[in-house]
C-alpha cells in the first residue's frame, strides 16, 4: 500500500499521465477517505483512493489470459502483441506488464502477465520447476515409444548439451497427447516431437502451475 503523490500514483497505474492529472482530478471524482482530491501534490495511500466510487486497479497486477493464436508475446515484435488485448489503462502502467515466459504466436492457452518483476523472475528462472501442461496435436500418429523417451530424462534436443528433465505424456488419441514439462526451453514441445520424428500441428497450454484456463474464453483474462 504505497504512499505517493496522487499524480504520480494515477500515472503509474495508467489512469492519466502526470501532466493530465490536474484535469483528471476535475473530471473524475477522486476521493481519499471520502474527501475529494484536487491537489496533484497530495500524498495518498493506494488503498484509500476511490475514483467515481470504484476502487483502483491493484497496485501490482497479475493476470491469467487464455491466449488466442496469432498473438505475439513480446513488447517490440511486429504483429498483434498480447498487451493489445488488455484494457488501454493497463497498457499504460509503469512498471509495465510482461508475460511470464512466452508462448509461440500459434500456441493458445494459459499465460500469466505481471508487473511484478520479482515474481516474473522467480517463475521464469531456470531453477523454477513449475509444471506446464500442454495439449499437443500431431501431424503423424504416435509410434508408441514417445512416452518412454520423454520420461527417460535422456532426450537431448538439437543444439543442446544437456538432456531434458523427464516429462510426463498421456495419450488422448492416436495423434493428440497431454504433455507435462517443468522446463521452458525455446520451442520445447515442438522440438521434443521433432526429435521423435513427428510434427506439432496445434499446441495449447492447459495450465501453468496451478493456473488453468478452465472457463476463460479465448482472449479472456482475469486478475489473480
Ligand atoms: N513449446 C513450444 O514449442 N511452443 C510453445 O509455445 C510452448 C512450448
Amino acid at each position: 500500500n504505497s504512499y505517493k503523490r496522487v499524480d504520480a500514483h494515477l500515472s503509474s497505474l495508467g489512469y492519466c499521465s502526470r501532466s493530465e492529472a490536474k484535469k483528471f482530478l476535475k473530471i473524475f471524482q477522486v476521493r481519499v477517505n471520502g474527501e475529494r482530491v484536487f491537489d496533484t501534490n497530495k500524498k495518498v495511500y493506494h488503498n484509500d483512493i476511490i475514483i467515481d466510487e470504484i476502487v483502483l486497479d491493484p497496485e501490482t497486477l497479475t493476470v491469467l489470459m487464455h491466449k488466442p493464436s496469432g498473438i505475439i508475446c513480446s513488447h517490440d515484435d511486429v504483429g498483434v502483441l498480447i498487451y493489445s488485448l488488455l484494457p488501454e489503462r493497463w497498457q499504460k502502467r509503469n512498471p509495465k506488464l510482461s508475460t511470464i515466459g512466452r508462448l509461440d504466436g500459434d500456441t493458445t492457452g494459459a499465460i500469466l502477465l505481471t508487473d511484478d518483476g520479482a515474481l516474473n523472475h522467480r517463475l521464469t528462472s531456470p531453477k523454477s520447476d513449475i509444471s506446464k501442461l500442454y495439449e499437443v496435436t500431431l501431424a503423424q500418429p504416435l509410434k508408441g515409444n514417445e512416452a518412454e523417451i520423454f520420461t527417460s530424462g535422456t532426450l537431448i534436443l538439437r543444439g543442446e548439451k544437456k538432456p531434458l528433465l523427464p516429462a510426463k505424456m498421456n495419450v488422448i488419441s492416436e495423434s493428440v497427447v497431454h504433455l507435462e514439462i517443468s522446463e521452458g526451453k525455446y520451442h520445447q514441445v515442438k522440438r521434443m516431437f521433432a526429435a521423435v520424428g513427428n510434427k506439432v500441428t496445434a499446441l495449447h497450454r492447459v495450465s501453468f502451475g496451478k493456473y488453468s484456463i478452465e472457463n476463460l474464453a479465448i482472449g479472456e483474462y482475469k486478475i489473480l
